[in-house]
């Protein structure tokens, strides 16, 4: 069998002013410091804002950080974006592409995310690609042509289980506290682990993670899954107790 090392990622979205931010980054490196070797690689992707600055704090930990969006160009007239080249530039080493908040905030489609994946890819930081069905969606059926068609079109061809990452969130379990049953996620992380076999050589080592109101209640039963390789956390990733405790979980 296949040993994928977890990842748990913190998406702290558009929260934390600086004092705060900086104060979570550093218990978070404290504490992942204090404990030595970990079961699972850490990541936390904080605002624009606090990107260099939390690398800063992390640098003697083994927390990586990343950023939580990155344009298609590499610099440019794109007035509020930030370039993939620039997110490594100062230290980042993840960037989270196609959340669904993305997607729907600012109508990103799987194409768009496909074209933000290679500009990750090039810039040398691992895309982790988010998928995921709104709830009429899965109400009426389609999860799985949803999300394996969303897969298939925002994974580049050059993905590798080196440079790329899928976290499955279905948008009705995101900050809502309705996390999806382990049978569903189980079927979806299936599905999605089949795809990427048939397209990719090392299909079977891509690390696929569930994100959707993961806490520290619900955190141990999920990751048990066989096709769950960790989780992609919001709310649950501002509190350094409670990202700690799904961190300890692997
Ligand atoms: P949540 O967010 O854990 O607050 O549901 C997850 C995400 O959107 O990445």
């Amino acid at each position: 069998m296949t040993q994928r090392r977890p990842l748990i990622a913190g998406n702290w979205k558009m929260n934390c002013l600086r004092a705060d931010g900086l104060a979570l980054a550093s218990d978070l490196a404290a504490k992942a410091s204090e404990k030595g070797a970990l079961g699972c690689d850490v990541l936390v992707c904080p605002p624009a804002t606090l990107l260099s600055e939390v690398v800063g704090v992390t640098k003697d930990s083994t927390v990586a950080v990343g950023g939580q969006d990155c344009h298609v160009a590499t610099s440019g007239a794109h007035t509020g974006d930030i370039a993939a080249p620039m997110l490594a530039d100062i230290g980042a080493r993840y960037v989270l592409v196609g959340h669904s908040e993305r997607r729907a905030d600012h109508g990103e489609s799987s194409t768009d995310i496909r074209c933000k994946a290679i500009a990750a890819h090039d810039a040398g930081l691992v895309a982790v690609v988010c998928v995921g069905e709104t709830e009429q969606e899965r109400d009426l059926g389609a999860t799985l042509s949803v999300v394996n068609g969303q897969v298939a079109v925002s994974v580049p061809d050059g993905a590798t289980a080196k440079n790329t990452v899928i976290a499955y969130e279905p948008v009705w379990a995101i900050g809502t506290g309705r996390t999806a049953s382990v049978e569903e996620v189980a079927e979806v992380h299936t599905a999605i682990r089949s795809e990427l076999v048939k397209r990719f050589e090392d299909g079977n080592e891509f690390r696929i993670l569930y994100g959707g109101s993961v806490k520290p209640s619900n955190a141990a039963e999920l990751l048990a899954l066989e096709d769950v390789d960790g989780a992609l956390v919001g709310g649950a990733s501002l509190k350094v107790e409670d990202f700690w405790k799904i961190i300890e979980t692997c």
